[in-house]
């Protein structure tokens, strides 16, 4: 299946029946380096989201992006809200009209994504942000596409990348947001909007 309307209004439920199941998780993660609500911040923003997408009109991803960038900015507040709010609205403008993504235009995409939370966050790869789930996901999804893969395959790179990357945040000390507070002692907690990052790119895998 191609990469298109249909795809990201399902990747759109996808994530946000992945994040209502792993809502407890994110929110024990975030108990333990942060201040708890991360599982319910992002809980919350996908429920209005998907409300939101019944009433919807859309005719392109980038216009699936532009709702979901709409809805997580009004309803999720702390960090992630901002940051995944500017993610989508990045990634919509990238898309533009376009009906279907090729591989080079899911790259632009997901670039244009991590860039809009770098650009808002400042993290750098190994501060223990949703960072280092996104940024290894970019360079899996470009390497992917330089090879010539489908974009299914560039998907399904950069979500894998996001996974271990995801991961990777276990053993540090954190740089930026809350867990930057605690030193040393965050170090052995996953960084919860890293897992989260990671769960919203399987889910558009799991959507092709
Ligand atoms: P808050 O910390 O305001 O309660 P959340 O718990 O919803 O917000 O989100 C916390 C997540 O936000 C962290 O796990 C981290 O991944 C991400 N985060 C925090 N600050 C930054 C930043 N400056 N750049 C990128 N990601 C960040
Ligand atoms: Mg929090
Ligand atoms: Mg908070």
């Amino acid at each position: 299946m191609s990469l298109d309307t249909a795809w990201a209004i399902d990747w759109v439920r996808r994530t946000a029946a992945t994040i209502d199941e792993h809502r407890a998780e994110l929110i024990t993660l975030d108990r333990e380096i942060g201040d708890g609500d991360h599982g319910e911040n992002l809980d919350r923003g996908f429920r209005a989201v998907l409300v939101a997408l019944d009433d919807a009109d859309l005719e392109s991803p980038g216009a699936v992006f532009k709702l979901v960038a709409t809805k997580l900015i009004s309803t999720v507040g702390g960090a992630a809200g901002p940051l995944f709010g500017t993610a989508y609205l990045k990634a919509a403008q990238a898309a533009g009209d376009a009906t279907e993504l090729d591989a080079d235009t899911l790259v632009a995409v997901l670039t244009a994504a991590r860039d809009g939370v770098v650009s808002r966050g400042k993290a750098e790869v190994g501060d223990k942000t949703m960072i280092d789930a996104w940024t290894p996901a970019v360079d899996a999804a470009a390497a992917a596409a330089a090879a010539g893969e489908t974009p299914e395959r560039v998907l399904a790179a950069a979500a894998d990348a996001a996974a271990t990357g995801a991961e990777s945040t276990d053993a540090l000390v954190a740089r930026k947001g809350r867990a930057s507070y605690l030193g040393d002692r965050a170090v052995g907690h996953r960084d919860p909007g890293a897992q989260s990052s990671a769960y919203v790119l399987r889910a558009a895998v799991d959507a092709a």
